[in-house]
């Protein structure tokens, strides 16, 4: 299959860095352009990133010299990854759009126009038929944000098996979160801030899209209601979510555990590049998942769950964790473009 040629709209930030990270020899994608705001367009991506590369691995060999650009079409790529602050992305990526570029974004401004597609590869590959709605060259296609990336999976494993009346989300979500530098370390070191700006608002509103049906009239939004706290705690990868559901129908704990446990979608059909095996893994211990010790699960692509018990208000509850630069965002990100090259979309 011929390699795409691809672009990172933000290459040098948090999340930008885990697409420089995750697509190096990708089998389908190749880097060709990686851009910035002015302050990083015209240095070499090492210059660009001095001092503010976090991730424990070196700068891959084909990035390091890469000459980084400014986000203006005209790049020498086919699709852009977008990981660009949400202050600027909306007009960038409609720009890029416009001139006929894919745009997988990780930001939230497109994600509720109504023929933009809020994906999550394994939950609903159907929404990407929104795309022939686009009137541009170009489609863009949005992830959704990191912290409930992995607790929808559970939950579209649970609507499918029970269906779904109600979620409680408690969330304990990384400082890497915030991009960087992110949170000062005097807000965060040895302490809990129970609120993140604008959080709570997406948690409980776009796993409806997400989750949603696609009619002729767009998505409509699936019907159960969701209640989210979310706080800031100092991890450095890795959001944990502690889950209470209310189901449509009863069920016993072994076919809940088997419901999640058993959850395939579109990507491990077909096998894609960064498909994990099994998107939930479940752990026994009572003590997991713990960011420290779960972060990479499926190479950081699955979404580990644990503690399943009964809920005194609720049915069930339990506790997720999945990595928010992976699977919440760059890796969510080329799976979603993955499958749109596999459908012949790209
Ligand atoms: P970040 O570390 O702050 O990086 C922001 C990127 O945007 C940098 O590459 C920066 O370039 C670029 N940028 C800023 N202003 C610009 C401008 N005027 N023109 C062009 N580029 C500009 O942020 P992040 O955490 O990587 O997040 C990126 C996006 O992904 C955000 O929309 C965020 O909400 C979303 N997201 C983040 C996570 C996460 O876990 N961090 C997860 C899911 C989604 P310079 O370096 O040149 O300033």
């Amino acid at each position: 299959m011929k390699k795409t040629k691809v672009g990172i709209l933000g290459a040098t930030g948090a999340v930008g860095q885990r697409f420089v990270q995750l697509l190096e020899n990708h089998p389908w994608f190749e880097v060709t352009e990686l851009a910035a705001s002015e302050r990083s367009a015209g240095k070499s991506y090492t210059e660009a990133v001095a001092g503010r590369w976090k991730i424990s691995a070196d700068i891959p060999e084909y990035a390091r010299d890469m000459q980084v650009k400014a986000c203006k079409p005209g790049l020498d790529c086919d699709l852009v990854f977008g990981a660009l602050d949400s202050s600027v992305a909306g007009p960038i990526e409609s720009e890029f759009a416009k001139e006929g570029y894919f745009v997988v974004s990780n930001s939230r401004n497109h994600r509720f126009d109504d023929d933009v597609p809020l994906m999550s590869a394994e939950v609903n590959p159907e929404h990407l038929k929104l795309l022939a709605r686009q009137k541009t060259k170009g489609k863009i296609v949005t992830n959704s944000n990191c912290t409930i990336m992995g607790v929808t999976l559970t939950l579209k494993a649970l609507m499918d098996a029970f269906g779904l009346e109600e979620a409680m989300l408690f969330s304990m979500q990384a400082v890497s979160g915030a991009g960087y530098p992110g949170v000062p370390s005097l807000d965060i070191l040895g302490n809990i801030v129970p609120f993140i700006s604008g959080e709570e608002e997406k948690t409980e509103i776009e796993p409806l899209k997400i989750l949603g049906t696609l009619t002729d009239g767009g998505i409509e939004n699936a019907k159960f209601k969701i209640s989210a706290h979310c706080n800031r705690v100092p991890v450095y990868n890795g959001h944990t979510v502690c889950v209470s559901v209310k189901l449509g129908k009863k069920a016993g704990i072994e076919e809940f555990k088997k419901a999640l446990a058993d959850f395939k979608g579109e990507p491990q059909r077909l096998k894609l590049p960064s498909a994990p095996e099994h998107p939930i893994l479940l752990r026994e211990e009572p003590d997991r998942p713990q960011a420290r010790l779960d972060l990479m699960a499926g190479n950081g692509m699955a979404t580990t769950v644990g503690r399943i018990r009964k809920d005194p208000l609720m049915d069930f509850k339990f506790v997720t964790l999945s990595h928010n630069t992976v699977r919440g965002a760059a890796g969510a990100a080329i799976l979603n473009a993955e499958l749109m090259k596999a459908k012949k979309l790209i």
